[in-house]
């Protein structure tokens, strides 16, 4: 049976864990052609592995997603392969937890690089084969740190609210073209982020955080929008807050 995604092509970055997984697993339920990149390889294997009971086999492009030729080798994968793009997802990001005076500019440069500069250059390389389709959604997976500033988060903050901005200005900027351009901004979400850079693995079990596939509902959300509707940003947060 065709899935809502059948004959689209997605290209995942940050995909060998996390939410990256979780939205992969989504779209490949969907029937999507996935695009899967990051640095362990095994893991992309793994992913890969599974998925392909569901879908078409995923491509897999291993490389850091700070490097200019990562974003332009994934693109073109899209091209060679299946030869469309219709999904851009830009996840791949850490985070660091610490108050500015512990912060260094190596810490800051692996942040911004990491969130912003691989959102700029996957997107820099997608967005011409999506004109020329006349059609494409990018989404990009900011954080509710995008949205309000956190103390002891002002570096990976400032990583966020440049991702939101990006996007907004993208939204003007390419809706012309039929793109749609969203971003989703949860809260904290079971993964292994930060573990070690201001979370442990004790912190993350006991919370009441997001489970990374509550982020990819709203993910395969914003990507199956009819023609006529764009998603532009989406903030989740867990039911478990506090109501002050
Ligand atoms: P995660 O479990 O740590 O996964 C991060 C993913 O990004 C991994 O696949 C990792 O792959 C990839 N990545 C990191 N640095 C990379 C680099 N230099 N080059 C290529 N890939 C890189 O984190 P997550 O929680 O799923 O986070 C995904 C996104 O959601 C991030 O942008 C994060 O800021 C955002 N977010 C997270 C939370 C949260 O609480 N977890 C909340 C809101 C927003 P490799 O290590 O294999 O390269």
């Amino acid at each position: 049976m065709a899935g809502k995604l059948t004959g689209k092509v997605a290209l995942i970055t940050g995909a060998s864990a996390g939410i990256g997984q979780a939205c992969a697993r989504a779209l490949a339920a969907e029937g999507a052609q996935l695009i899967l990149t990051a640095r362990r390889a095994e893991r992309l294997e793994a992913l890969a592995d599974e998925l392909a009971a569901h879908a078409p086999r995923p491509i897999i492009v291993v490389g850091d997603a700070r490097d200019e030729a990562t974003a332009q080798q994934a693109v073109q994968a899209a091209l060679d392969g299946p030869g469309r793009l219709d999904i851009l997802l830009n996840n791949a990001g850490t985070g660091n937890y610490k108050n500015l005076v512990d912060t260094s500019a190596e810490d800051y440069d692996d942040m911004m690089d990491t969130n912003m500069r691989s959102t700029f250059l996957f997107t820099r390389h997608a967005v011409p084969v999506l004109i020329k389709q006349g059609s494409g959604t990018i989404l990009l997976l900011s954080s509710m740190a995008g949205i309000y500033g956190f103390a002891g988060e002002a570096v990976y903050c400032a990583t966020k609210f440049a991702q939101v901005g990006f996007a907004q200005a993208l939204d003007k900027e390419l809706r012309p073209h039929g793109i749609k351009v969203g971003a989703i901004c949860p809260g904290g979400v079971k993964t292994e982020f930060a573990l070690g850079r201001g979370r442990t693995e004790a912190s993350v079990a006991e919370s009441d955080m997001l489970e990374p596939e509550d982020v990819a509902g709203a993910v395969l959300l914003a990507c199956t929008q009819s023609p006529g509707s764009r998603i532009i940003e989406i903030q989740m947060r867990t039911m478990a807050e506090g109501l002050t």
